[in-house]
């Protein structure tokens, strides 16, 4: 993927400088409790990143060149992402796109979908209709998922995005509606299909920018659909060491996630993405 040189959007919010610092005690019990409210739609690694050092309060500090240069990354992409959906939306859904805020932390965050560290991996919430990242993430795909690559990477932020999407089109209040009266395995799959269709929205990004900017070749679609795998909840519990239940899935399998990646990327079409349809929903 070409990226370097290329305009970076607005609407980052970079917070990695001040640390973690002023997110104040979070602790792990807040922590399960926010997982257990169902707010965050995020790629949940944390089978995977248990020792990943939960963010201790740090001085404000300068960014290494690493650090700037993935933050330089992170706005190309979503700039990207910003003229996709203007586009897409327009054409596709008659409406005029709202473009999220995505924040770049270091460790802890506070959202107004309560506190996080960054061993949840990225996450959008709808009462703020931002996206949260921290950049270490990508290392953690690179070393311990096999997942690394720039537009790996990029998948993992049009996902994000695609619950933004999915949030503007009214899709995400519905989902917390069915949830909430629904038995744990059948909000499971609510959960599932949810992620699927995010998936396929990421698909339906990967085509148009690869489209509109021609920054984008074979192999960065190859490297898209090893991380849709990579991030698979049985591949994630398999490296966790645990035996994959799939009634306990809230992101769905390997193979379910690198299809709709594939959907979206095939049609462009975003009638080609209601996971819930064909669930009989
Ligand atoms: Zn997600």
């Amino acid at each position: 993927m070409e990226w370097r040189g290329r305009r970076g959007s607005g609407n980052i919010e970079d917070r990695r400088s001040m640390g973690s610092a002023g997110v104040g005690g979070i602790g792990l019990v807040g922590m399960l409790v926010v997982l257990a409210v169902g707010y965050f739609f995020g790629v949940d690694i944390s089978p995977l990143v248990g020792g990943m050092e939960q963010g201790q309060p740090t001085e404000q500090r300068q960014l290494t060149a690493e650090e700037q240069e993935m933050g330089q990354f992170v706005s190309v992409v979503l700039a990207d992402t910003e003229e996709v959906w203007t586009d897409v939306l327009a054409r596709q859904a008659n409406m005029d796109y709202q473009k999220p805020s995505l924040v770049l932390f270091s460790g802890a965050v506070q959202s107004a979908c309560g506190g996080a560290s960054a061993a949840m991996g990225p996450f959008y919430c709808p009462n703020d209709r931002k996206v949260y990242l921290d950049t270490d993430f990508f290392r953690v795909m690179k070393g311990k998922m096999g997942a690394g690559g720039d537009f790996a990477y990029a998948y993992v932020i049009a996902h994000e995005i695609g619950h933004h999407v999915q949030n503007q089109i009214g899709i995400l209040s519905k989902v917390n509606e069915l949830r909430a009266r629904a038995s744990e395995v059948d909000s499971n799959r609510i959960s599932v299909l949810t992620e699927l269709q995010a998936d396929c929205f990421a698909g339906i990004w990967a085509r148009q920018a690869s489209e509109k900017f021609g920054t984008i070749d074979q192999g960065d679609i190859e490297e898209a659909i090893n991380a849709a795998r990579a991030v698979g909840d049985d591949i994630l519990m398999e490296k966790a060491g645990r035996a994959p239940m799939p009634d306990s899935f809230t992101h769905g399998s390997a193979a379910e996630r690198s299809d709709w990646l594939q959907r979206g990327l095939a049609s462009g079409d975003l009638r080609q993405c209601n996971s819930f349809a064909e669930a009989g929903l």
